[in-house]
């Protein structure tokens, strides 16, 4: 996919305006998910435009890992690290998954139905 059609890409690189932006490293961005199942419900996206869990390389590694270690920090700063919350990834179609650049979701802040 061209990152230009990428709906999370466009927003990394600020083509298109979004207010939703809660936190930024040099190679995250997290975002308030527009459409939220859930008092907080975050997406934790890498900026470089990854297609999916399929599609992470082994040198990719470092970065998945800081996806979880920054879905910790943002639990802790919404205050639902104790509470507790739900990670998740939809991969392909089967899974969900409507936009094609990897994220996270981390869903919390009320209890959450068992899958
Ligand atoms: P998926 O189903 O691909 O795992 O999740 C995509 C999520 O992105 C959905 O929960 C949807 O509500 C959210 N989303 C789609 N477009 C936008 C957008 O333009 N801005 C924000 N903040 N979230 C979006
Ligand atoms: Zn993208």
């Amino acid at each position: 996919m061209e990152t230009k059609d990428c709906v999370f890409c466009n927003i990394i690189n600020r083509t298109i305006a979004s207010n939703n932006i809660v936190n930024e490293t040099d190679d995250m961005i997290v975002i308030k998910d527009i459409m939220p199942k859930a008092p907080t419900h975050l997406l934790i996206l890498p900026k470089q435009h990854i297609d999916s869990v399929n599609e992470i390389t082994e040198e990719q590694g470092p970065l998945a890992g800081k996806i979880l270690l920054m879905a910790k920090e943002m639990a802790a700063k919404y205050g639902i690290a104790d509470t507790g919350y739900k990670l998740v990834f939809n991969v392909g179609k089967h899974g969900g998954q409507t936009v094609k650049h990897l994220h996270m979701h981390l869903i919390g802040g009320k209890q959450l139905p068992e899958f």
